[in-house]
């Protein structure tokens, strides 16, 4: 249930109403929006009487939440979320685009690529310190080392960076380090994961599951916010398809179905979704003009000697053209 109050309600009418909630046991959620304030009622077992708070002093309406995300749902909170970045915001008509290799590898390797994707466009550099590999001896990435690689190029080109936590323990490193957290497709459901991302109240770039349908994804992004972080990007990167010409499965029906669930940002990553670089442009145009609100793009300079994923890699005068394509389907360009 939402608990919406009227756009002149005193602190002490919103803050009767939190009380109220307490009393019965509930969790109260204060959200509050543009013009006035909404409570969100949690973790009540069943449905909660409207009657209860209706004529409250300040409140104007109950409204049931009939979806099983709650903090996430279009229900609960009406007008999109911004990701907010230092000096850069993403969502509600704020495009970004993200790109880097998959793994850092080295120092010259990140630099090499930030100046150049920075040059073509991109505010987010994107690369893994901590590598999810299919096999475990496959190059599993850099650590620590890794992450003071990222904390350069941050330095030295101004891109902000996201990169990926593994676990509990590289997300404490990953946290101090990135400006946005990723956590991969194979830990969307690694929900003490998931409750430790939202405790560092730092953004979250959450990817979509590879066999996860629409409401394990959005249950995957409560869990985040449930722990009081609303800044919560989703990562639509391909589902398991049946296809050997395609690494996984775009699903672009997931932009719109994203937007009439939940208020959050959507990005795309058409990089994991295709599997081999002639894929991933016709599949990024296509994302952008499905309505997305930024690209995950890998990018390497010398792909046939990427350590990891360089089959998906564009070079970068491939990620430059791409990115002029997407100018012009986006005129005003991006952030
Ligand atoms: C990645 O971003 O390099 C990655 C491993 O992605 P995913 O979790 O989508 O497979
Ligand atoms: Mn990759």
């Amino acid at each position: 249930m939402l608990i919406v109050m009227d756009k002149d309600a005193t602190a002490s009418q919103i803050d009767a109403v939190v009380a109220k909630i307490e009393t019965l046991g509930f969790v109260a959620q204060p959200m509050p929006g543009g013009e006035r304030v909404a409570i969100g009622i949690l973790r009540n077992p069943g449905p909660v009487d409207p009657a209860l708070f209706v004529d409250m002093p300040g409140v104007i309406q109950a409204i049931p939440v009939s979806r099983p995300y709650k903090l996430v749902s279009r229900e609960m909170k009406r007008e999109d979320t911004i990701i907010h970045l230092p000096d850069l915001d993403l969502g509600r008509g704020r495009f970004v685009i993200m790109a880097g290799p998959c793994a850092v590898e080295s120092e010259s390797q990140a630099l090499t690529i930030a100046e150049k994707v920075k040059a073509f466009g991109a505010r987010i550099f994107r690369g893994g310190a901590y590598k999810p590999r299919t096999s475990p001896y496959s190059y599993q990435g850099l650590g620590k080392t890794g992450l003071k690689i990222l904390k350069k190029v941050r330095e030295e080109t101004g891109l902000l960076i996201v990169t990926e936590a593994m676990d509990q323990d590289s997300l404490k490193l990953v946290a101090e380090f990135a400006d946005i957290i990723q956590i991969g497709a194979r830990n969307m459901q690694n929900f003490s994961l998931l409750r430790c991302a939202g405790r560092t109240g730092k953004p979250i770039l959450l990817k979509r599951g590879m066999y996860a349908t629409l409401e394990e994804w959005l249950m995957a992004a409560e869990y985040i916010l449930a722990e009081g972080n609303p800044q919560v990007i989703l990562c639509e990167r391909g589902v398991r398809g049946i296809g050997e010409h395609s690494r996984n499965l775009l699903d672009l029906a997931t932009i719109p179905a994203v937007r009439r669930e939940s208020h959050l940002p959507i990005v795309v990553d058409p990089s994991h979704a295709a599997g081999r670089r002639d894929l991933v442009p016709p599949l990024a145009r296509a994302a952008v003009a499905a309505g997305c609100d930024g690209l995950l793009i890998e990018v390497h300079h010398e792909p046939e000697k990427a350590l990891s994923d360089g089959a998906q890699s564009l070079y970068p005068e491939q990620f430059a053209a791409l990115m002029r394509e997407i100018e012009s389907l986006r005129p005003g360009g991006w952030s």
